[in-house]
């Protein structure tokens, strides 16, 4: 396909996590050009096709950002924003609506607050799931909902393993680690499945779910298989509230482990969701084995 036939992809949060993989699959696809948004753009002028500002704090840079595309891909991060990414998510919405864009795909996660009928609170989950609605109502020809696992890459940024009191490197968390409740993943796969919907709208452009599971498993069968492939680590399990005072933004982590632990990080099963998100990727993701093989590594302090 020539190059100016090729519909424009405009993807948020391209630096990160998340938008890296989605640039990656959709560069990859051949059959988008990719317009990758930050908030400094000479800072990564080669990342993708076209690199322009966009500042979700900044509504006015986002029309700009979204004109003549077909396609956003849209992620906020609430460690920055916080509960701001609400706002943030609208405005982008707006944007792209104003902007006459065909399909927006948005990267929720579950309504924890509904699916525990309140009994915890995880605003990083439930703030994300209350801009699904508002992005069904903005209607936009297509749209599609993705969903993003736990990281593998967790476990090698903030939930490393640490050197524990009795010298061991490993986990102390607040979760039972024989229940397997854990839907985790490799982040940059998240992108073959927003390439995928972005190519088969008639698959999932019409509001469908599509969680990104490379595996289910405890924090035992983590820990199997980590000593499985020569890494001493250990586990214990610590009572909420100590982990939750340990460190600042401690509360939230025990509360979200507390919901995992209860109801499953996607909350409700999910199997013919993930299976049509494998579907619309065109492959399986990474399981955590092959994924900690060639990835996991102890750094001792
Ligand atoms: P990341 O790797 O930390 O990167 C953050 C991205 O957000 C960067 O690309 C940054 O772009 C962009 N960004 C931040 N503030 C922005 C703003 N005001 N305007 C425009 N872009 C902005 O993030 P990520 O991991 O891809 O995604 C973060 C989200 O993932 C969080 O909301 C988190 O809740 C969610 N999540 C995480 C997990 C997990 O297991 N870690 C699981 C599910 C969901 P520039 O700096 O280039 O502007």
């Amino acid at each position: 396909m020539a190059s100016n036939d090729k519909k424009v992809i405009a993807v948020v949060g391209a630096t990160g996590q998340q938008g890296s993989g989605v640039v990656r699959a959709l560069r990859g696809s051949g059959q988008f050009k990719v317009r990758a948004l930050t908030r400094d753009p000479r800072k990564h002028a080669e990342l993708a096709d076209e690199v322009v500002k966009g500042d979700l704090d900044h509504p006015q840079t986002l029309e700009a950002a979204f004109n003549g595309a077909y396609g956003v891909f849209l992620v906020t991060n609430f460690r920055e924003a916080g509960i701001r990414e609400f706002k943030q998510a609208k405005s982008a919405i707006t944007a792209a609506k104003n902007a006459g864009v065909k399909h927006l795909i948005w990267s929720t996660l579950p309504n924890v607050e509904a699916i525990s009928g309140g009994k915890f609170e995880v605003p990083h989950f439930t703030g994300k799931a209350k801009v699904d609605q508002v992005v069904t109502d903005a209607g936009f020809p297509h749209h599609t909902f993705v969903i993003a696992p736990g990281y593998y890459q967790n476990l090698v940024a903030f939930l490393a393993p640490h050197k524990q009191a009795d010298g061991s490197m490993g986990w102390a968390l607040p979760i039972d680690a024989s229940v397997r409740c854990l839907h985790m993943g490799d982040i940059d796969q998240l992108g073959d499945v927003v390439a995928g919907a972005f190519m088969h709208p008639d698959l999932a452009g019409h509001g469908e779910y599509l969680p990104l599971v490379g595996d289910f498993l405890s924090f035992n069968e983590i820990v199997e298989i980590l000593k499985g492939q020569g890494h001493d680590v250990s586990y214990m399990q610590v009572p909420k509230e100590q982990f939750a005072r340990a460190f600042p933004g401690g509360a939230e982590l025990a509360e979200m482990m507390g919901y995992w632990q209860a109801h499953t990080y996607l909350g409700s099963d999910s199997r013919d969701q993930i299976a049509l998100a494998n579907k619309v990727a065109g492959r399986k993701p990474t399981d955590f084995s092959t994924w900690s093989l060639e990835n996991f590594k102890i750094h001792t302090e």
